[in-house]
């Protein structure tokens, strides 16, 4: 059973002390430091229902919902815990961003049908925004939605999909009216059973050969006008603001700072810590974390003393996805011909899957807004460029 308590009352160490020693004895050991980044809900099933079990499950919804009522600092704390015990995500579409969603924008009836059933885990949810020809530019979207009756009948295609392979539900952007000028007119938000007849999902294999993301057809799909969120025609706002606070997280430093601890495991092994052009590399890396973390440090402070993020959080997301992707090069140079995919590294007591982090480094340049769409907003929003 949840035992809920003012979180937000206890001192940041003192949370911090409760949250990790429960994880210690309730997440799964043979679950930690998966080498899968994206398991499926199967996968780690035990672990998402401890966590609902126990009212952990979503950080930031109220309490009266289900959640913990965390504040920004002690999310950022129940972020960092998760990740320095190495517990795997879950697929967390329906916590992360529909929960919030129908939080802000969704009516009662859709709050008191669709938030029990995530944190029950009835309803997986995965995100239908991006299409073939529409991804960074998703204004351009052509997923139609016509309404017919208390209906609306979906045509078109959604990709890269995030685990839609293991889902059930789908939110989704669609296109209810045409609009010559302002793309982001005219564009809805749904909320679709992918069991309803008309959709045909198709895993695509990822760089390391795992299906985690998918292609997702609609033809004939119906949707019942109920599961529309907000307005018709008035989707965009919703489906662009509902992270808030959380953009801080991609650009959150347990990546780099968790491939670093493999590189220097990998260079004690090999020898590379003997070779000067490497240690030189190698003390460029570490000061990069360092100065990582005090850069996340300093949005999470704005957030502490109840601010809210601007624009120039983009940088953090630039910094760190890069760093990433320079230490787990690094990772690849000192490991030579040894770095196959389907061989870990033997380096000390650990074993080290430099081909697999170094794969897992590509995509988070790409998802939550490509670096160069980070860039833009940079030029545009901080430095005033012209556009
Ligand atoms: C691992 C992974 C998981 C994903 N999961 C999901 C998901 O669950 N749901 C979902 O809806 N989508 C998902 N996506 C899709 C993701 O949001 C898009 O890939 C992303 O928005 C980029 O769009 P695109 O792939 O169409 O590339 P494009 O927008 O076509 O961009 C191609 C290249 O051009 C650059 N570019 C584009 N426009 C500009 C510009 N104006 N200025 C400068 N450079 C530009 C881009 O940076 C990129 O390098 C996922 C992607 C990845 C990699």
């Amino acid at each position: 059973m949840s035992t809920q308590q003012d979180w937000n009352a206890l001192s940041d160490e003192e949370f911090r002390r409760i949250f990790r020693d429960w994880v210690e004895e309730n997440c799964p050991k043979e679950l930690r430091f998966m080498r899968k980044q994206r398991p499926l809900f199967d996968e780690v099933a035990v672990w998402y229902h401890n966590l609902a079990r126990k009212g952990w499950l979503a950080p930031v919804w109220p309490q009266a919902y289900g959640g913990m009522g965390l504040n920004p600092s002690k999310h950022i704390i129940y972020v960092e815990e998760w990740a320095r015990m190495g517990c795997p995500r879950i697929p967390d579409h329906g916590i992360g961003l529909v929960g919030p969603l129908l939080l802000q924008y969704g009516s009662e009836e859709q709050k008191q049908h669709f938030l029990p059933r995530i944190i029950s885990g009835e309803h997986v949810w995965c995100q239908g925004y991006s299409e073939p020809n529409s991804g960074s530019d998703l204004a351009s979207l052509k997923t139609s939605a016509v309404r017919e009756g208390d209906e609306f009948v979906v045509n078109g295609q959604k990709i890269w999909t995030t685990l839609a392979h293991c889902a059930n539900w789908v939110l989704l952007l669609v296109r209810t009216k045409r609009v010559e000028g302002k793309r982001q007119e005219g564009i809805s938000v749904l909320l679709a059973d992918l069991r309803t007849p008309g959709v045909t999902i198709r895993p695509i294999p990822n760089l390391r050969e795992e299906a985690d993301f998918c292609e997702v057809f609609f033809d004939n799909v119906r949707v019942p006008v109920a599961n529309l969120v907000g307005e018709v025609d008035k989707g965009w706002t919703l489906a662009k603001s509902v992270l808030g606070h959380e953009r801080i997280f991609l650009g959150a430093p347990a990546r780099p700072e968790y491939a670093l601890t493999r590189l220097e495991a990998l260079a004690e092994a090999t020898g590379a810590f003997e070779d000067k052009a490497f240690l030189s590399r190698y003390a460029k890396h570490r000061l990069d974390v360092y100065d990582l973390g005090s850069a996340f440090e300093r949005f999470a402070k704005v957030l502490r003393a109840g601010g809210d993020l601007e624009a120039d959080v983009s940088v953090l997301k630039i910094f760190n996805t890069e760093l990433y992707q320079r230490i787990t090069e690094e990772m690849l140079e000192i490991a030579g011909e040894d770095a196959r995919f389907e061989d870990d590294l033997d380096a000390g007591e650990i074993q080290v899957d430099a081909m697999n982090l170094f794969l897992d480094s590509r995509a988070p340049a790409i998802f939550g807004g490509s670096n160069e769409i980070q860039r833009n907003i940079l030029a545009k929003a901080v430095l005033n460029l012209p556009g």
